[in-house]
């Protein structure tokens, strides 16, 4: 029977056979990729006894039709009482109230991990020689730096009065004309995220967590993120893991926790991929670096994120592409993105034979070469197939 997830008191997620999953099908090219990766979805978990009940809440431009709300009170409870949820691409409403709707849900549900693997699937045309080293797993933080949208200005009443603040009391001169943004980093928010990515990599069993920051330059934001990275290893993991400085960069048995400047990351993360395992970053680094790491494995066409908080349980998975407008209902692009996303869901909850059945499958179909017009226009003697027919392409091989 269908049921809700839960979370056990120990923050362990409860998932039965037939869990009620909420989606949101996405704007543009939602009405073409959310059905092709359903299909898949739902036969690799058939394959292994179990029943996606896919609830359809609405968000986006469907909304905005359909209840003259972009972001309906309904979705944002349905996303808070049923834990783990999975979304399309939505376009972001010009003007009025609200920055971007996929902001609105992170902050309003507190999904502090913007979580983006990296890593390549055999065929998957690449712009590197060797596609086969990258394998990442990037934890950003989501809700702080200058993405907390503290922003004034040039010329206006707030730029004017922060900037007498900040002469008067503190003796620092802005330039007239200039606009002005705050970066908070705390301990509090960049512990817990410092956190999320150290657990992820012990249970899975990987070599290293790098935490990517620009502490050179901003020593009490950036520079205080690594320092509390480091505090975090000393004081809750010391038994499994440890810092770089404590073991002069040979950690025995333990996880390595080390870090590295973000300039020199954007360089060495190409030149030298299989140096990174998983990495902690605050929000604007993190954000650079996915789509930099992205281009590496075969672009946004395929690159699957998520946003969760491992306290809560929450947790929502997502293209991390737009909604590529001009290819909207054409049944055209590339379904690996959502794809995928739902692959990492189907990890996230346990499922992991599913998830790796799809992965197979996927290969499978690529290394036959039949893929759509993204990877076909890169791939020499490929067969173009459309979105639909690439999904059953992937399920005939599942
Ligand atoms: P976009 O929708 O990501 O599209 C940019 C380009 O990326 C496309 O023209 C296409 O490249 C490629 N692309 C996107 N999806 C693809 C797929 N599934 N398969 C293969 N290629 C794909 O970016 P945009 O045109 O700047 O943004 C359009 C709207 O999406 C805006 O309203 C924006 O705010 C919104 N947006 C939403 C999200 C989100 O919901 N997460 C994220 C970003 C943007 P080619 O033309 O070269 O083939």
């Amino acid at each position: 029977m269908a049921d809700l997830i839960s979370m056990d008191a120990d923050g362990t997620l409860r998932v039965p056979d037939e869990p009620i999953i909420p989606f949101i099908e996405g704007d543009g090219t939602g009405v073409d990729i959310w059905p092709a990766a359903k299909l898949v979805l739902d036969a690799a978990a058939a394959k292994h006894g179990k029943t996606v009940s896919w609830k359809e809440v609405l968000a986006g431009q469907k909304a905005f039709d359909e209840t003259g709300n972009w972001l309906p009170e309904e979705t944002v409870d349905t996303f808070r009482t049923h834990l783990i949820g999975i979304k399309g691409p939505l376009t972001t409403p010009i003007g009025g109230g609200i920055r971007s709707l996929n902001v609105a849900l992170r902050q309003i549900l507190d999904l502090y991990v913007c979580l983006r693997p990296v890593r390549w699937f055999t065929g998957v045309p690449s712009p590197v020689r060797h596609p086969e080293k990258v394998d990442m797993v990037i934890f950003r933080e989501n809700t702080e730096d200058i993405y907390a949208g503290l922003e004034v200005e040039a010329g206006s009443p707030g730029a004017a009065k922060l900037s007498a603040f900040l002469r008067d009391q503190m003796g620092w001169e802005i330039r007239d004309g200039s606009g002005i943004g705050i970066k908070p980093i705390s301990e509090f928010g960049s512990k817990r995220l410092i956190r999320a990515s150290i657990e992820y990599a012990l249970q899975r069993g990987r070599a290293s967590v790098t935490m990517v920051h620009k502490g050179n330059i901003q020593k009490f934001t950036e520079g205080a993120f690594r320092n509390w990275g480091y505090e975090l290893v000393r004081e809750e993991f010391a038994d499994r893991a440890v810092g770089w400085d404590d073991c002069d960069g040979k950690p025995g048995g333990k996880l390595l926790v080390k870090d590295a400047i973000a300039d020199i990351t954007l360089q060495q993360v190409l030149t030298r991929p299989d140096e990174f395992d998983v990495i902690a970053t605050t929000n604007l680094n993190g954000d650079y670096l996915s789509d930099a790491l992205a281009a590496q494995v075969g672009g946004i066409g395929i690159a699957p994120g998520a946003n969760i908080n491992y306290v809560t349980g929450h947790g929502i998975f997502e293209a991390t592409h737009g909604t590529a407008p001009k290819y909207a209902g054409m049944d055209k692009v590339n379904p690996g993105s959502v794809l995928l996303s739902g692959v990492l869901m189907y990890e996230h909850l346990g499922w992991q034979a599913a998830a790796d059945d799809i992965v197979r499958a996927l290969e499978a179909t690529i290394a036959d070469k039949v893929v759509t017009y993204d990877f076909a226009r890169q791939m020499e003697g490929a067969t173009e197939v459309k979105c639909s027919e690439f999904a059953s392409a992937v399920v005939d091989r599942l």
